[in-house]
Order: structure tokens, then C-alpha cells, then sequence
């Protein structure tokens, strides 16, 4: 084994939206925290750039919700779906009782950026970018620490606590063989970005048209456009050539064919995300936590993964931070967390799994050119429009909004 080379009291593999919050929130209480993240940079494809009503929450409490703000986004305050030929809206996210209730579309990685900067403030926070965790040290049934390598070398972590935020093919999960229940997701999404032009309009939404569903999301100068499928499609629609897709789209999104060329050239400006809803029986063995698509991936329906990903980030923050800082961190702590993030867990889950199930399945199934059948769900929120709120409520606020612990330290 490679000797230890930093030790410290809680390392985190992962810098996405969990690994990056947790490691904010553990500094801001004072304690020495490593955060490794494999890539170089935060710079990578579209991967839900949105930050909801409950995250917005959080930087708030944390006193940057201002300063954020100032970096680029767009605000989406309701969501509607186009379904046939009528426009329901879904999501009403104004009357949320926050500060900002809306959902924030920001670059993830401009996000990232922010909470690195934040967190950097403090001395105790290590932020290793380019460190691939590779293994976990167990000792005596224990894990004791990590093996990563950065710029190809290996070097060793010892800590009180390892945290797996390492997304949902979180390899320190397998490494560390905690079971892994899957709750099965029949649809998989076409990802791709089209400019958009000064008349089109602002609204972000869904189109639902009998065998065919499409999203797309106002970011500015683009659109971020999600075309969802049956599972395992991908093949058969590439197949067909891009011209197919293209036209496809065009009539979706009820665009000018000429205008996809230029952002549609081929399908290598189409990524497909391979949809997967999964979780954890348990998220943790003795010194290793799972948090975030770590311990549940989530499927993209009410893009909420990244919200999730941040209320386990600040539950575990409340839960584990005097623990640490006492040096009596034990099992009890861990199994702690996990009680408090699984019932909001379920709930997230078993909604999404009901969206695919009850509303996107069903539409993907229908023949084309049918008239569109208005699922029951949107069918009764049409009839009563208060009902907005509960969607609203689900997808802005999650099931147990989590709040931060006052007293964290100035930074340094
Ligand atoms: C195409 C796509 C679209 C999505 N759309 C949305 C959306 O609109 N809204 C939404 O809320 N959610 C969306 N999601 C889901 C969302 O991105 C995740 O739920 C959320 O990012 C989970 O955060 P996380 O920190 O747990 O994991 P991740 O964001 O996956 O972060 C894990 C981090 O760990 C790093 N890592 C992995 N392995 C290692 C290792 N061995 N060593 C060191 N670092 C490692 C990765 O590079 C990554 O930075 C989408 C996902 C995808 C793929």
C-alpha cells in the first residue's frame, strides 16, 4: 500500500453538487476536510444545470444567495406542458414560502465554481482537482482511508471519514460491496442544445404528443432541448439518420428545419443519458458514507437529482459535524443520516417512478398521429389549478427541505 501522504478528518471523492456543498459546510464548522475530484476542471457536457427553490434556500442561509445571483442564469417561475393541442400548467413554483421561488437554470459548473470559491476561503478545505479515487484502506472491518491517483501518481488519504459522492457509478460504493436496489426506469433522453433566435419565446416546458415527448428548457441564447424515448432506442433512431431526427425535432418543436442544421450537423451533438433509478439499501459500512446519486440516482423527470444531492450534502453536515469535530464519530452517526435522507428519498423516487409510469410511458406508447390523451394526473390539474402547488411543492421543495445549522465559522 502507498504510505499515507495527507491525512485528515473527512475526505470526500466527488466534486459534484453533494461533494462540493458537504465539503463547504464541514469547513464552515471548522474541520479539515479533502475534497478529490477526478476531472481537471468542472467543465463537462450538460448534466442539470438547475438549482431549485430548497438548494436557492440553502445559499441563502449560507448568506450567498445575492452573490450568486449575479452570475448568469435564467429564472423559470412556472412550467408548463403542451399536450396535443392544449397548454397545461404543471408547476406553479410562486408560492413557495423561500426567498427566491423559482428555479435557477446556472452552468453546473459555474455552481461548482461558486461553492469551490467559498469553500477555498477556509484553510481547512483541500479541493485536489484531476484525483481519480481508485480504493478504499480497510482495516479491521473499518474503512480507514482512500487510494486515488493524481496526474497518474498514487497517492494515499487517511481520514475519520470517507464520503462517496462519486455519482451514480460511484465506484467506491461496488469497492465497498454495500447492495445496490434498482427501481427501474423504462425511458432514456436525447440530450442537444439549438440556438435560439431573438422571437422565439422564453417558456421552458414539455411537449406531449401522442409516441413523442420533448423538453426544452430557456437557457438564454439556447435551448436546452431533452427528446425522451422508450429504453434502449437510441440505436434504432440514430439508425434512421440524422435528417430523420432532425425533421422529427423540427416538427416538435415547431422550428424551421433549416435552423437545426447548424446545431444538429450529426449525432455527435446528441448525448444520450441512459435513465437509471436506484438506491441503496444501506448507505454506509463503518468510515465510508454514500451521499447523493451515490446512494440514489434519480431519474431526470422534475430534474431534482441535484437538489437531492444538496439536502443529503446539508443533513449530513447538521448530523456529522460535531461528531468530527469531537473525534467520536461512530456507526450510529452514519445510520443517522441515512434515516433522515430516506424518507425523502422514497417519496422523490416513487413520484418520478410514477411520472414514467403513469404520464411518459403511456404517452411513448400511444400510436402517432392518434389525438394526444391527457394522462389523469394533468387531466385533474387542468380542472383545478390550485393543484399546481403540490408539483410545485415536490419538484421545488423536495419532502423534507433541509436548513443549515447556524454558527459556522468566518472564513479564514
Ligand atoms: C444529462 C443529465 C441531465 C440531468 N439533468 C438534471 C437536471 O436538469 N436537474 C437535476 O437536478 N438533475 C439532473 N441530472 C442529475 C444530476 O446531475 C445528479 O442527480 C446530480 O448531479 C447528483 O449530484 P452528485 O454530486 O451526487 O453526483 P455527480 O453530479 O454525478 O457528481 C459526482 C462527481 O464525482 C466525480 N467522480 C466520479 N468518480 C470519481 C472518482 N473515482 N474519484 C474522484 N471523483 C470522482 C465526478 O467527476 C463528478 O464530478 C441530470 C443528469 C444527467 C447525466
Amino acid at each position: 500500500m502507498t504510505e499515507p501522504a495527507i491525512r485528515t478528518t473527512c475526505c470526500i471523492a466527488g466534486g459534484g453538487p453533494a461533494g462540493m456543498m458537504l465539503g463547504l459546510l464541514l469547513a464552515r464548522a471548522g474541520i479539515d476536510v479533502v475534497v478529490m475530484e477526478k476531472h481537471d476542471d468542472f467543465l463537462r457536457d450538460f448534466r442539470g444545470d438547475t438549482l431549485h427553490p430548497s438548494t436557492l434556500q440553502v445559499m441563502h442561509e449560507l448568506g450567498y444567495l445575492s452573490e450568486l445571483l449575479t452570475l448568469p442564469h435564467q429564472k423559470v417561475e412556472d412550467i408548463s406542458a403542451e399536450i396535443g393541442d392544449e397548454l397545461v400548467t404543471v408547476a406553479d413554483f410562486r408560492h413557495l414560502p423561500v426567498k427566491c421561488p423559482a428555479v435557477v437554470l446556472m452552468p453546473q459548473w459555474d455552481f461548482l465554481d461558486f461553492l469551490r470559491r467559498k469553500a477555498e476561503a477556509y484553510p481547512n478545505f483541500r479541493c485536489l482537482m484531476g484525483c481519480d479515487a481508485r480504493e478504499i484502506v480497510l482495516r479491521d472491518g473499518r474503512v480507514r482511508g482512500l487510494e486515488a491517483l493524481k496526474g497518474g501518481q498514487p497517492i494515499a488519504i487517511e481520514a475519520d471519514l470517507v464520503v462517496a459522492a462519486d455519482g451514480r457509478r460511484s465506484r467506491l460504493r461496488e469497492a465497498a460491496g454495500l447492495k445496490v436496489e434498482p427501481r427501474g426506469a423504462p425511458i432514456d433522453v436525447m440530450w442537444f442544445r439549438v440556438a435560439r433566435l431573438p422571437t422565439d419565446t422564453n417558456a421552458t416546458g414539455g411537449r406531449f404528443d401522442a409516441g413523442r415527448i420533448f423538453v426544452r428548457l430557456y437557457r438564454g441564447d439556447y435551448w436546452q432541448c431533452g427528446y425522451v424515448i422508450a429504453k434502449g432506442k437510441a440505436e434504432t433512431i440514430e439508425a434512421k439518420g440524422i435528417d430523420a431526427f432532425r425533421r422529427e425535432i423540427a416538427s416538435l418543436g415547431r422550428w424551421d428545419l433549416a435552423r437545426l442544421e447548424a446545431d444538429l450537423p450529426d449525432f455527435s451533438s446528441v448525448r444520450v443519458l441512459s435513465v437509471a433509478v436506484d438506491r441503496l439499501r444501506q448507505w454506509w459500512m463503518p468510515g465510508l458514507l454514500c451521499i447523493g446519486d451515490a446512494a440514489h440516482a434519480m431519474t431526470p423527470v422534475g430534474g431534482v437529482g441535484i437538489n437531492l444531492a444538496i439536502q443529503d450534502a446539508v443533513a449530513a453536515a447538521n448530523i456529522l459535524g460535531d461528531p468530527l469535530n469531537e473525534g467520536r464519530l461512530g456507526d450510529g452517526d452514519l445510520a443517522a443520516v441515512q434515516r433522515r435522507r430516506s424518507l425523502p428519498t422514497r417519496l422523490t423516487q416513487a413520484a418520478q417512478v410514477f411520472a414514467q409510469e403513469r404520464i411518459l410511458a403511456p404517452t411513448l406508447r400511444q400510436r402517432r398521429g392518434n389525438k394526444t390523451r391527457l394522462p389523469v394526473p394533468l387531466r385533474l390539474i387542468r380542472r383545478f389549478p390550485l393543484l399546481r402547488r403540490i408539483p410545485a411543492r415536490l419538484i421545488g421543495m423536495g419532502a423534507r427541505p433541509e436548513h443549515v445549522r447556524s454558527g459556522g465559522g468566518p472564513a479564514g
